[in-house]
């Protein structure tokens, strides 16, 4: 199948990225700091094609699979990184492969050693504002997911007979980044993927539930004390929400579980900016979510950050909660049209 009969142009050369796969042996494949199921399916469906191809790969991710995902990685490939056992692997691999992230800080501690490495580094990707850490960038903004770009590679592959592992994996990348099929950049392109997904024996009642609804008691008290939280300011029109460690430690829940919640500040009428602020183990997090015309990847990039236009994140290593917080939410003021 080729990605022609969607009547789609796309930026990115498929076959430039197939010549590299065809010219090289081993590769490690990685992503961003925890992981979501675009980054964890991407990263799976690329290793089983390479694979395929006859490579030697790896998956390296800088956190762990978070429990929820822990259903995509049938064979268990994916490892964590320690700094002890991997260190040398990411020198010595012939090409090391970046998954839906734009810039390689995102890798937290591994990326020194990716820089250092003589690799040849490319990524592939759906963010704006691509740090250039490489030659080989392989981005298109227009795609709801990774996983939609690792599809149409994998289909433009005309002697890949796509199975059901690596259906699932970019099933669950592509359902969770475009919100089940209802994000702007959903299109009936990403519907006739997700058609041929289900041809090859997804389920997307049972997906679906793997990845929304198996959290913990905890989580929904987590849930509860974040929605207890809202306030709004900028005349109602930034959403705010707060998680601290407490909240974290006292309802026994990971950083993973707090994933989606930020769009519950976007069901309040006449909210347009969401900014959720989440004390983590190692600083504080902070998620932006926009409705509209309002660049909230710009806002994060204020603080070191970035993202999608309307979906954006940002993290401080240290700092004060509250300092952090009234700083924030005067620059979004900002972004606010009136
Ligand atoms: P989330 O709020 O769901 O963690 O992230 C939303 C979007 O912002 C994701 O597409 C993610 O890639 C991006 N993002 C989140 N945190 C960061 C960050 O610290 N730096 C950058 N560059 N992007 C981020
Ligand atoms: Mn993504």
């Amino acid at each position: 199948m080729s990605h022609n009969i969607y009547y789609r142009k796309t930026m990115i050369e498929f076959n430039k990225i197939k010549s590299i796969f065809d010219t090289h042996s081993s590769f490690i494949i990685t992503s961003h700091v925890n992981p979501d199921a675009d980054a964890i399916g991407s990263e799976l469906a690329l290793c089983y094609y390479l694979k395929s191809l006859g490579k030697s790969v790896r998956i390296i991710n800088f956190s762990e699979t978070p429990a929820y995902l822990n259903f995509l990685d049938e064979e268990n490939l994916i490892e964590h990184f320690k700094e002890t056992l991997h260190a040398e692997a990411i020198l010595k691999s012939e090409v090391i492969l970046v998954v839906d992230l734009n810039q390689l800080s995102r890798t937290m501690e591994m990326e020194k050693h990716i820089r250092k490495s003589k690799a040849a580094l490319m990524c592939i990707d759906h963010h704006e504002n691509t740090e250039k850490f490489s030659e080989d960038l392989f981005v298109d903004i227009e795609y709801t997911s990774t996983g939609e770009i690792v599809y149409e590679l994998l289909a433009s592959d005309s002697s890949y007979k796509m199975d059901y592992k690596a259906a699932l994996n970019l099933y669950a990348a592509i359902m969770t980044d475009t919100g089940s099929f209802k994000y702007d950049r959903t299109s009936s392109r990403t519907h006739r993927i997700a058609a041929h997904l289900l041809e090859l024996g997804v389920n997307p009642r049972e997906t679906h539930n793997k990845i929304y609804d198996q959290g913990s008691k905890g989580k929904l008290q987590l849930l509860g004390r974040a929605l207890s939280s809202f306030s709004c300011e900028g005349n109602g029109k930034i959403g705010i929400m707060t998680i601290t460690k407490k909240d974290i430690g006292e309802t026994k829940t990971v950083e993973a579980d707090i994933d989606g919640f930020i769009n519950h500040c976007l069901t309040v009428s006449g909210v347009v900016i969401a900014i959720f602020f989440v004390e983590i183990e190692d600083g504080i997090k902070i998620s932006f979510r926009s409705i509209g015309n309002i660049p909230v990847n710009k806002l994060a990039g204020e603080f070191g950050g970035g993202g999608h236009f309307n979906a954006s994140g940002a993290r401080f290593p240290n700092g004060k909660l509250d300092e952090i917080k009234l700083k924030v939410i005067e620059a979004a003021k900002k972004y606010i049209i009136e």
